[in-house]
């Protein structure tokens, strides 16, 4: 009692700080007693466990995350275990916002920096290695790497995207080591439970390798951040269940919700144009984020809810480019249906 009081007197003292009216009593209205008061404080306002509140919450103010390109490679394209890469997978290795490889770390963030200062001051920020597999490198290599971004000023926190066949004992000690120094979670990119989608898509490894990965990761104390992927080809809506049911019983911390959208030359964009499969329309997408939300445990944070294609490159769908109207769409359908993150898990 004393914790959810203490979380609800910090809540409603941000809020005021932040010059916003905060009623405990309108909170409880609008989510009609279905939850507990320190869940539904803890998510801000959204009627799921999201990112933004989530740091808002650790760190006391809002954190930029700022994308690394760390210049890494991946062993499903350099022919280690591949050559093609996963079927989805751009030429950025997935990390189209991240910085560019030409400049160096520091460089990377100072033009971040310099405009987010112009917004905003003293801001916070995560560093993110996103592009391509960022552990898949000597260990002396990304030490040095990882070093080089928290040491940045303001940095409270590193985030690392890999793949789980790619976290060997000696990067094992190494991430422990920086998760004493400084907040760190780690990105798997999973994509599906589902291994026949695994094989169409090229992933390379199965799911035990994945559940190993998350075990020993978690041995470290290490927060765990699975990507799933929306509408893949030949998948149902209860595969994408099983999915997130399969993740929610799971020792992970957080989650990214892809919606699947096709970049120019990839290998999906081929069977795409040949009709092998469709893309979801808006509204399919919606719903299924939103049964997606209901069947996944509530402690488990959302960092993301949509797709996150460049315009330039982007084949379809294009609804996907207007985010806000996505996740606009997202919060009144939770409301229509008065629901809320794991409602069904
Ligand atoms: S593991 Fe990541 S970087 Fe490598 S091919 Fe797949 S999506 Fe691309």
């Amino acid at each position: 009692m004393i914790y959810i009081f203490e979380v609800s007197i910090l809540n409603i003292c941000y809020r005021w700080k932040n010059s916003k009216t905060i009623n405990v009593e309108e909170y409880k209205k609008v989510y009609k007693g279905h939850m507990e008061e320190k869940t539904l404080m803890l998510w801000g306002d959204k009627r799921y466990n999201n990112l933004s509140q989530f740091f808002k919450n650790k760190f006391g103010q809002k954190i930029f995350k700022v994308s690394i390109n760390g210049g890494f490679s991946c062993p499903n394209r350099d022919g280690s275990i591949g050559i093609k890469g996963c079927i989805f997978c751009s030429e950025e290795g997935s990390g189209e916002f991240a910085g560019s490889v030409n400049l160096s770390i520091g460089e990377q963030f100072k033009e971040v920096k310099e405009k987010l200062s112009k917004k905003w001051n003293n801001a916070k920020y995560i560093a993110h290695f996103q592009s391509f597999t960022n552990t898949y490198a000597p260990v002396n290599v990304l030490r040095d790497k990882y070093y080089q971004a928290i040491k940045e000023d303001n940095v409270v926190g590193l985030a690392i995207a890999t793949r789980p066949d790619c976290i060997g004992n000696d990067v094992l000690e190494l991430l422990d080591e920086i998760n004493q120094k400084t907040y760190l979670f780690v990105e798997l990119g999973l994509q599906t439970i589902n291994e026949n989608t695994a094989k169409l898509i090229n992933r390379g490894y199965d799911l035990a390798c994945f559940e190993d990965a998350v075990k020993r990761l978690r041995t470290k104390n290490i927060d765990v951040v699975v990507h799933l992927i929306l509408g893949l080809p030949n998948e149902t809506k209860q595969d994408i269940l099983n999915s997130i049911k399969f993740i929610s019983n799971m020792d992970i911390q957080g989650v990214k919700l892809h919606l699947l959208y096709i970049v120019k030359g990839t290998p999906i964009e081929e069977l795409y144009q040949k009709g092998k499969f469709k893309l979801l329309e808006m509204q399919e997408y919606v719903d299924l984020i939103c049964d997606c939300i209901e069947n996944l445990r509530e402690d488990i944070v959302i960092h993301r809810l949509t797709g996150d294609g460049k315009k330039e490159t982007l084949v379809g769908p294009k609804w996907s480019l207007d985010k806000m109207r996505v996740l606009s769409a997202i919060d009144r359908e939770l409301k229509n249906r008065d629901t809320y993150q794991g409602r069904l898990a």
